[in-house]
């Protein structure tokens, strides 16, 4: 027999009561593998914390996302958000999927074309795209999302210099009814500036308006707001075609459905909370049928969705580095991952899990990271069982927005692996080391004296 594994005892004070709206005291089941690969070995292997990426679960996301559009409009083009998770690995997999890529700055578009995706297999959005991103992008066909009216004039000159055509669409914002609006990307809807724009575009024969764009916001509760959103975007495209003929090949939606990660403040666990996607795919397609276009006129509907296709994927493996009791007896546990590599902590009451088998014993606790600052707290709460130093936990989805958002703050960042759908492991991504990071310095000469 197995030599039992010592637990220190606890005296844990009960409450009388009832269950309350929120359910049951959580029962933490361990999450001991990744897609069948051992945490312990993974870690083994690779070290302590390790972000691990599950290539089957993201195929499975993007299947199914696109599964659920296609069945209720058949022109679906799916892109990449590249910022959700720019990992070269990680575009592999959704570009071999079947999507384009989704940029929002010249360094993002020079990863894709990198990667071999064709400029015209591109969006470029945002608000700076430097003079040469924009002439690299007109060369290159890449479609264009113009942000504000000094872009506007500015592809106006760039194009008429190249004896070019530049291939553009504009973002819109709107009220949507989500509340603070987010009109500081784009021209406004209701003011009449995209209107404004549309029509310099629509009369100038240097530039091809392709699409119309929008992007209503990030981790949509409400199917309306997308409802709304692209009958505002269908709207003007019967405007552009009555008042100019111009038919569009495409309009986007954006990207922005949540990922089902529990954001601080809701009691509810997100899946008991939000829309399921089909009712988002429902409010989204609708008002396509309301496009004065023959039926082999209707454009495609372009997707720019990050977050709901990676987020599960994502996990992110640490290790207790000690217990300790706060000065009014809360228990805290402090890990070796912290707010600089997981920057989602910040917004999201994030799922933890023990990574091995552990006793019944819960007890309320602060998680905190190993940075030496204040601000630096994994989840201000949460119900786990007796850990001890070395025992591991799993922290779940954390796909989205991390490895492109981490600091190298105290630390090094660490390293990043895929588990394969055939069950093997692939490094995507080393971790740093010293070398690296000095190898970006240097000291002035007159520095290089002092204490040694
Ligand atoms: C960030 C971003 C996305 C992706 O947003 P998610 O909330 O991750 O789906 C899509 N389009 C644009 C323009 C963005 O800026």
């Amino acid at each position: 027999m197995t030599k039992r594994r010592y637990e220190r005892p606890v005296i844990t004070k009960h409450h009388s009561g009832f269950m309350n709206k929120f359910g049951n005291s959580p029962v933490s089941v361990p999450k001991t593998e990744i897609d069948g690969v051992a945490v312990k070995k993974l870690t083994e292997e690779y070290g302590s914390p390790l972000f691990v990426i599950s290539e089957k679960q993201i195929r499975q996301n993007y299947k199914n996302l696109f599964r659920i559009f296609r069945s209720r409009y058949p022109k679906i083009q799916m892109t990449w958000s590249y910022k959700t998770n720019y990992l070269n690995a990680v575009c592999s997999v959704f570009h071999n999927e079947g999507a384009w890529a989704e940029v929002v700055s010249a360094f993002e578009y020079d990863r894709a074309r990198k990667l071999g995706i064709r400029g015209e297999n591109i969006i470029f959005n945002g608000p700076d795209k430097d003079e040469n991103a924009l002439i690299r992008a007109i060369e290159e066909k890449a479609k264009i999302h113009i942000d504000h009216f000094d872009e506007l004039y500015q592809i106006i000159e760039l194009a008429e210099k190249m004896g070019k055509q530049a291939q553009v669409a504009i973002r819109v914002n709107m009220d949507v009814g989500i509340y603070p609006k987010w009109d500081r990307f784009g021209f406004n809807y209701e003011n009449g500036e995209a209107t404004e724009a549309l029509r310099r575009i629509a009369i100038n024969k240097n530039l091809k308006l392709i699409g119309l764009h929008t992007h209503i916001g990030t981790y949509m509760m409400s199917t309306e707001a997308y409802r709304t959103g692209a009958s505002k975007l269908v709207h003007l495209a019967n405007l552009l075609k009555s008042q100019f003929g111009l038919v569009l090949d495409y309009i986007d939606m954006g990207g922005g459905l949540p990922s089902y990660n529990t954001l601080k403040g809701q009691y509810l666990q997100a899946e008991e909370l939000l829309p399921t996607l089909e009712q988002y795919a429902d409010a989204i397609t609708a008002p396509f049928f309301e496009l004065n276009y023959s039926s082999d006129e209707m454009p495609t509907l372009f997707l720019e969705n990050g977050r709901v296709l990676i987020d599960d994927a994502g996990f992110l493996i640490t290790q207790v580095l000690a217990n300790k009791r706060l000065s009014d007896g809360k228990r805290a546990i402090i890990i070796d991952g912290g707010v600089n590599i997981l920057f989602t902590s910040f917004w999201y009451k994030h799922k933890i899990s023990p990574a091995q088998q552990t006793s019944v014993h819960t007890e309320n606790a602060a998680i905190y990271g190993p940075l030496c600052m204040n601000i630096d707290c994994i989840r201000e709460d949460i119900v786990l069982p007796t850990l001890k130093k070395g025992d591991q936990l799993v922290v779940h989805h954390v796909g989205a927005y991390n490895v492109t958002q981490w600091m190298q703050f105290i630390t090094l960042r660490p390293n990043v692996v895929m588990v394969m759908e055939d069950g093997s492991v692939e490094l995507i991504r080393k971790s740093e080391d010293l070398d690296y990071i000095m190898s970006l310095e240097s000291i002035p000469a007159k520095l290089q004296t002092g204490v040694k």
